[in-house]
């Protein structure tokens, strides 16, 4: 046994897409992550991944890297059992680079929990064993776009996200997917692409078509909170926060104002120090969860299916990144069957590892 940090590797890694993945904020063809071990004193080693999003958080990729590269040193000799601790270091250490926050907290109770023969799932409440994520349609011509829903439907997903970008756009590809899948539930995102008054107009036409809209989600521009509100308090759909919420901080004004029905966490923007809090911000207002995920590989979503099915209080998963990617990381803390992902436990997971 030894719990003390001896070393912390970074590496850089790019993965292929399946296709190029577009929506309102810009394209991507691959994406590159920067990928933690951790080594404790003792030879066990804990994964994390950092998957930085420029257009959406202003992490720029070099800076990221360099951060935790030359910061994640001061944790050397660190007893990872007194994690509470050192997450509270990596917050303030880590205030503008959440994706590192993340990488970092979670290489730590992955490195603590395997001390232990556990897995982070277990640390957070071992709660569903087993949990359903939905898949995503990028932005494209209307066409493509129900071909690709018809595909996700095919390969067994009960619930579609789709991007959107205007009100016209919206309007005529929601309807159209739905027509062509059944009308199984859909999550809408315009990622900040609307004006209030134009969220609302979207909401109330895809309602009275029928269209079977789950969420809308983060409809207006992310520091417009009073927009939020205004499109809340009219859309006859719930209401989403996505971009609008990084930090516990952000949590805590958006239910107090009463701005959306839905907290979309994400790792990459909260770490898990914030997602906790936020978490459980959520339940005390009666605000209900919702995990995604930027372009983690299949070792950085396992950080969310940890954190999400362990804690077992989401009512939407949106992990589905490593399923547009076309390469893969070998090590995944799960094993997928059409929309329902299976935890591993420590044994199974440590086979995985290089
Ligand atoms: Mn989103």
């Amino acid at each position: 046994m030894g719990f003390e940090i001896r070393r912390i590797e970074i590496e850089r890694k790019t993965y292929k897409l399946v296709k190029t993945f577009r929506i309102s904020l810009g394209a991507m063809s691959e994406s590159t992550v920067i990928q933690i071990r951790l080594i404790l004193n003792g030879g066990t080693v804990g994964l994390g991944e950092a998957s930085p999003s420029f257009k959406i958080s202003g992490e720029y990729l070099n800076s990221v890297e360099t951060a935790l590269r030359e910061l994640s040193q001061e944790f050397i000799g660190e007893d990872v059992r007194n994690y509470r601790v050192l997450f509270d270091r990596i917050d303030e250490m880590f205030r503008t680079f959440p994706s590192a926050k993340s990488a970092l907290q979670y290489a730590i109770l992955d490195a603590l929990t395997a001390e232990y023969g556990l897995t982070p799932f277990e640390f957070f409440g071992g709660a569903k064993r087993k949990i359903v994520s939905d898949k995503t349609v990028g932005i494209d011509d209307v066409n493509t776009m129900v071909e690709d829903a018809k595909n996700i439907k095919g390969e067994g997903f009960r619930t579609i996200k789709i991007k959107i970008d205007s009100v016209d756009f919206a309007l005529d590809v929601v309807p159209k997917i739905a027509d062509a899948t059944g009308n199984i539930g859909y999550i809408v995102d315009a990622n900040q692409a609307l004006k209030p008054k134009e969220a609302v107009e979207v909401a109330e036409k895809l309602h009275s078509l029928g269209v079977n809209v789950l969420v809308l989600e983060q409809p207006v521009f992310k520091h417009d909170y009073d927009g939020l509100r205004f499109v809340r308090e009219r859309s006859p759909f719930p209401v989403a926060a996505d971009e609008s919420l990084y930090t516990r901080y952000d949590a805590f004004k958006l239910a107090r104002d009463g701005c959306v029905d839905v907290f979309n966490i994400k790792l990459m923007k909260s770490g898990l120090s914030d997602g906790m809090a936020i978490v459980e911000i959520a339940r005390s207002a009666g605000i209900t969860l919702m995990i995604g995920c930027m372009g983690e590989s299949s070792l950085g979503i396992t950080q969310s299916i940890d954190f999400a099915a362990g804690l077992g209080y989401f009512t939407y998963l949106d992990l589905d990144c490593p399923f547009l990617h076309a390469e893969d990381s070998k090590y995944r803390g799960y094993i997928r069957d059409g929309d329902e992902l299976t935890v591993l436990d420590r044994e199974e997971r440590e086979k995985l590892k290089d």
